[in-house]
Order: structure tokens, then sequence, then C-alpha cells
């Protein structure tokens, strides 16, 4: 509790700050290394030198720590100040390796590359170069303050051009494996992202109807549950209404089954236009209440309604669709249906449900069509 309050709530924050102690854990790391080259003498410095080292390492981490936790790092352009970061990683390797006697020194000087790390999971491949740009240039100025005035032709001085050539080549590697790294996170990220649109797409695709693009049969029993289960636990009613269009086959038979596609779709257009008149639909998403249940048949569910408002508004519908004409290529043509209407009773299940307003459907066919009826309680 204690540590997740010290890295703040905030995600990107405590990814920054995780990465920040890490960095705390390295110099503390260093530790071991510097007491064994104070110990055996390879450090032209004591304990209290090496305490102080790593004290003055810390500090600056207590301050990085501070600037990102408190938000004020989010002033700059990278928030996460990884470059100075790795700048003061950089002056306390030279600092160290200063001190260093000898062999100890080419074995410090890992130490230094180590430095580098902190960038090469995070910066592009110019950044990186640059950077390596840094450490070749700040190894320079060690051995210019070192050397000043004295002679060169010296193993001394040629053990330090070695050093400095491989630290050279070294961080040049790094940063074009780290620039490497670095499109290959861009490429996995676009693909992350390209595979997630497609997803979203496959699952759209998969609770449509292919004809009428309206909701598929697949689509509107998931919902008939949802609402089934809200209804149980905020015991709150809702209706479902199966419609069937008449004599459709009789549309096939006289103008082909291409027009009787036509009527499909026309019939879903115009429902998902009349939705905006009729009140109680207006109060929800059309496209997710309304769906082809199969052939010619439609479904209807209607959350927060009880049979005398589903009543109301099926009827309008009803009234209304009779009245509508349905452009086709074998020209205007009208239509109308039969509908079943049932509310949902506390503990059914959907398919008994649906049964009943199935029966009251079947009820208001055999009751001449074009018409509506209620299934009873
Ligand atoms: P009723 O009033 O009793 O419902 O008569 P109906 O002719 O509508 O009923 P029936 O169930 O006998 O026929 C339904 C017709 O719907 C038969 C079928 O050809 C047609 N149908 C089902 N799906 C499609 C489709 O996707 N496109 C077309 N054009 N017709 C379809
Ligand atoms: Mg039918
Ligand atoms: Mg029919």
């Amino acid at each position: 509790m204690a540590f997740d309050r010290l890295l703040s709530r905030d995600h990107t924050t405590r990814l920054r700050l995780t990465r920040q102690l890490m960095g705390v854990a390295s110099y503390a790391m260093f530790l071991l290394p510097g007491s064994l080259a104070v110990r055996w003498g390879w450090a032209r410095f004591d304990y209290v030198g090496l305490v102080a080292l790593v004290a003055t390492a810390l500090a600056f981490n207590v301050a990085f720590f501070l600037a990102i936790r408190t938000g004020f790092s989010r002033r700059f352009r990278d928030p996460t100040l990884l470059l100075p970061q790795i700048l003061v990683a950089f002056a306390l390797s030279l600092v160290t390796l200063h001190y260093m006697r000898g062999e100890a020194r080419s074995v410090m000087l890992m130490l230094y590359v180590a430095s580098f790390f902190f960038g090469l999971f995070t910066l592009g491949t110019w950044q990186l170069l640059q950077l390596a740009g840094v450490a070749v240039a700040g190894y320079v100025g060690l051995m210019a303050f070192e050397f000043h005035g004295r002679p060169l032709d010296t193993p001394e001085f040629q053990l330090e051009l070695l050093r400095l050539a491989v630290l050279a080549m070294i961080t040049s590697w790094l940063s074009l494996v780290g620039g490497y790294l670095a499109g290959l996170r861009t490429k996995l990220g676009e693909r992350r992202s390209a595979l997630q649109e497609a997803l979203a797409r496959v699952q759209e695709l998969s609770e449509r109807d292919e004809l009428t693009g309206a909701r598929n049969r697949r689509y509107l029993m998931q919902a008939l549950e949802k609402e089934r289960a809200r209804a149980e636990r905020f015991a709150q009613p809702f209706c479902v209404a199966i419609i069937d269009l008449d004599h459709f086959k009789r549309i096939n038979d006289r103008h082909g089954h291409a027009v009787g596609d036509e009527i499909l779709r026309g019939l879903c257009d115009h429902v998902r236009r009349q939705a905006r008149d009729l009140d109680l639909l207006a109060r929800q998403d059309i496209d997710t209440a309304f769906g082809r249940y199969g052939g010619e048949e439609f479904l209807l569910v209607m959350p927060h309604t009880t049979l005398d408002g589903g009543l109301a508004c099926l009827a309008r519908m009803h009234a209304a669709t009779g009245a509508q004409r349905f452009s086709t290529q074998a020209g205007e043509l009208s239509l109308t249906f039969s509908a079943g209407l049932a509310q949902y009773r506390a503990g059914e299940p959907v398919s008994t449900l649906l049964a009943r307003a199935d029966a009251a459907l079947y009820r208001a066919k055999s009751l001449g069509r074009n018409r509506v009826e209620t299934a009873g309680p």
C-alpha cells in the first residue's frame, strides 16, 4: 500500500518511476564492485569516497524521482527525463573511471557502457548515435584532463586510445541494434492496432445480417439474454415483439426474389427512420433493439416497457408501415405485417418468452393478418 502511494496511481507515472527505481538499484549495486576495488587498492579513493560517490548518485536519483512523481517533469519534452539521467550516469561513471588504477579502469569501462543501456529500449538510432558521440567525447575529455602536459608516446596513453576505440565501437553497434529494436517496436505497435481494428470489424460483421445490415439473430438472442438479466436484477419490465410480413411469398412469386430482397431492406430502413418518431424507441438506439430474426421475420426488443406501452408503440409502427410505399424495381409496393407482443415474466427463460410472442403472432395470422396481438399473462 505504501509502495502504491509512493509510485502514484497514474499508470504512465508508475512506469516511469519503476524504471527510475531500476536506476537506483544499479547505483546501489555498484557498492559491491566499488568496495572490492577499494579493498584491493584498485581505487584511488577510500570507503568514505565510495560512499560519497554512491550518495551523490542516489541524491541525483531522488531529485529525478521527485521531479517525475510531483509531475514537475511533465513540462519538458521528455517527461521521463531519460537523457538527463543517462548524462548524470555518464558523468558519475567518468568520475569513477578517473579514480581507477590500471586494469581496474578497463573493467569499470563496462559501467560507462552500462549507462548507455538505459536508452537502448527507448531511443531511435540517431538519438543513440548522438548519445554514443557524447560518451566518446566524455572519455576524450577525461583523457585530455589526465594527460594534459604529459608525454603521449607512452604505453599508458596507447592503452587509453585502445579503450577509446573499443568504447566507440561498442556504443556505435549498440546504437544500431537499439535503432533496429525501436523499428521493431513501432512495427509491432502498428500491427497490434491493425489487428484490433480487424477484430472489431469481424465482431461487428458477426452481429449483422448480410442482406439488410440490421442486427442478426445471434446478436438479438444475446441482447435478449442481457435484457433478461437486467430485468431480473433491477425488477424492470421489458417486452419483445416478433414481426412477420404478411403474404411475403406472394411478393416473391409475383415480382421475383430480388424485389423481395429490396422490400426486406426497405423495411429495415423504414423502421430505422421511423424510430425517431416513436417516443419509446427514441429513448434507445434502434440499431441495438431491432433486427432480422430470420427469413421475413423481425424482432423488436423494448427495454423498460410494459405490455401497454409496447402495444402502443407497436401499433404506431404497424400503422406507419401499412401506410408506407416501398420503392422497388417493380414499382412502389405496399406491405403489411402481423406481430405478436409479449412482456417478460419474472423467472421465465428467453425461449419461453419468444414462444409466447410467437403464439400471439400465430393468433394474429389466424385472425386475418395485418394486426398486432399480445400474449396473455
Ligand atoms: P404469412 O402471411 O402466413 O406469413 O405468409 P408468408 O408468405 O409471408 O409466409 P411463408 O412463411 O409461407 O413464406 C415466407 C416467405 O419468405 C418464403 C420465402 O421465400 C420468403 N423469404 C424468406 N427469406 C427471404 C429472403 O431473404 N429474401 C426473399 N426475397 N424472400 C425470403
Ligand atoms: Mg414467416
Ligand atoms: Mg410471413
